[in-house]
């Protein structure tokens, strides 16, 4: 039978090919009947493409009929063409008899029961003319429940100065909480199996960005008490120790360096800090080094803890509705929501072209959605790459599924030219765009030229926080009171990148002379590579 999706308890007892096939079922309706009427950008896709959409049975099928991939680039150009928008069809209005049917089709097929039914039924008074208005009414509202855009969370930082937003639906909402909730499952499952039960902490910093409002979503939902605090800003780290400690917070989740650089700091000083005896530890957010978990584990211990698992999460924006978790510290990344979306690794060739790579080969993380409304993403170049994918039994925990090892970003930046279409730098867990920050910074009319740096808070520790600082010539005399000017660059920058940055006033000629002479480097990232 197909299903939507599963349980936690679902996943760990259906083995990979029961879930492969699954996955390609839903993947084949999700094509047929929301994508390929619904979505603009995919429709123009394949028409360009001579694609049959009916053709596509399965996800390997993208590659098998070479249909591009998508870069954050073309994501970027095309924002409103990745809604799916059931109520138009090149550009003109679709009739909603015809909008009610794809729906029933797609719920038909996909496992989406409950859906199904409601439509079938509704549609069913409509058409005979039974209560026809009260069930028009209700399909009215489902539809809106199911399509219209609810709120959106940025993507990756600003391109040109425009925030690039994913769209997400009520409907998005209701699949984000199912999801959400499995990769804390994952992590807290060797404990619970103990009669252990979470009061979990959410340390991600609050901003319109997937992170904090996924775990808020799923630490709630699992938690027998859930402090749902933030990092960054509202309340001081050496505070919220205090109240970790207070209500013995066992679950904490956070982004890797703001964890290590503050919040396991200050831990470290407090004196009345007393770690409980199991203490799950759930990083994402950045790549994860194993010298920089090594200290928060010693904090921990020193602490008191007895048992730590600390595992890491992976997802995107982009990916909206699920993600993958670990098992274990050094284990696989599971893609905890297989019928919802899938997560695959593809090696770019030469001539253009592309394959999914076998199981033992490294690539390019590259995202399929099976489900989902709102902003829709179908081979999506995450800019992400990863050692290996396996489906099969995993070594560590035997969840028998699609899994992944280490995964880490593209940072070089020609790489990212490839395969983003643009170039991006990564600092405090924010994507920034360098490129049009320098540009904006230029514009300044009193700023004769400026360089870029991103570094390190303590250059000697490749794992402390990342800082941004400006080099900055201004025009005009020297030796006037650069403040106001300093103020507006400060705050020109944080308002585009999310980071407040250092500013160092210097005159052209120095700048030049530090900034390489005649070959000027106008963006440099001289943060010390972890060993
Ligand atoms: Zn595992």
């Amino acid at each position: 039978m197909v299903k939507s999706t599963f349980t936690f308890q679902e996943l760990k007892r259906t083995n990979h090919r029961e879930i492969k096939e699954l996955q390609d079922q839903k993947f084949r309706a999700f094509i047929r009947y929301q994508v390929w009427p619904n979505h603009q950008y995919y429709r123009r896709l394949f028409k360009d493409n001579n694609i049959d959409p009916f053709n596509i049975t399965c996800v390997e099928d993208w590659a098998k009929y070479n249909i591009p991939l998508v870069k954050k680039v073309d994501y970027k150009e095309n924002i409103p063409k990745f809604v799916i928008n059931p109520s138009e069809v090149d550009g003109k209005p679709r009739e909603p008899a015809q909008v009610v049917g794809n729906l029933l089709k797609y719920s038909k097929e996909t496992g989406h029961n409950e859906m199904a039914k409601f439509v079938r039924n509704n549609g069913a008074k409509v058409k005979l003319k039974i209560g026809a208005k009260a069930a028009m009414g209700r399909l009215q509202s489902k539809m809106t429940e199911q399509f219209a855009p609810l709120q959106f969370w940025l993507s990756s930082g600003r391109a040109s100065g425009l925030p690039s937003p994913v769209f997400l639906t009520r409907y998005d909402w209701e699949l984000l909480e199912k999801n959400c909730v499995k990769a804390g499952q994952l992590a807290v499952d060797p404990f619970v199996k103990t009669g252990w039960e979470v009061i979990s902490m959410n340390l991600f910093p609050y901003a319109p960005h997937l992170g904090w409002h996924a775990v808020n979503l799923g630490l709630r939902q699992m938690s027998k008490f859930y402090v749902a605090t933030s990092a960054g800003g509202a309340i001081p780290s050496e505070k919220l120790v205090d109240i970790a400690g207070t209500f013995k917070a066992n679950s904490i989740t956070g982004m890797p360096s703001y964890m290590r650089n503050r919040f396991f700091r200050a831990m470290k000083e407090s004196k009345d800090y007393q770690a409980p005896e199991k203490v799950v530890l759930l990083l994402a957010g950045e790549k994860i080094y194993d010298a920089a978990l090594d200290d928060m584990i010693s904090v921990l211990e020193e602490k008191g803890a007895k048992e730590i698992q600390a595992v890491g999460g992976y997802a995107s924006s982009e990916s909206k509705i699920s993600f993958a978790a670990q098992c274990e510290r050094h284990g696989p990344y599971h893609n905890v929501s297989p019928l919802m979306l899938a997560f695959e690794l593809v090696k770019l060739n030469d001539d253009g072209t592309y394959d999914f790579v076998g199981d033992d080969e490294s690539g390019h993380m590259s995202l399929f959605h099976l489900d989902s409304t709102g902003t829709v993403f179908e081979g999506f170049l995450l800019g992400d790459v990863a050692s290996h994918q396996e489906r099969g039994k995993c070594p560590l925990c035997g969840l028998d599924g699609p899994f992944f090892w280490d995964i880490g970003r593209t940072n070089d930046a020609e790489a990212q030219l490839d395969i983003m279409g643009l170039s991006e730098k990564k600092i405090k867990g924010a994507t920034v765009n360098l490129t049009a920050l320098r540009a904006e910074l230029l514009s300044v009319s009193e700023i004769e030229e400026v360089q870029i740096e991103v570094a390190k808070e303590d250059m000697s520790d490749p794992y402390s926080m990342d800082v941004l600082n400006l080099y900055v010539a201004p025009k005009g005399p020297k030796n006037a009171d650069y403040s106001s000017l300093i103020a507006q660059l400060k705050k020109m920058t944080k308002t585009n990148t999310e980071v407040t940055p250092g500013v160092f006033i210097l005159d052209f000629e120095e700048l030049v002379d530090k900034a390489g002479g005649m070959k000027f480097m106008e963006i440099i990232d001289s943060r010390p590579k972890p060993a």
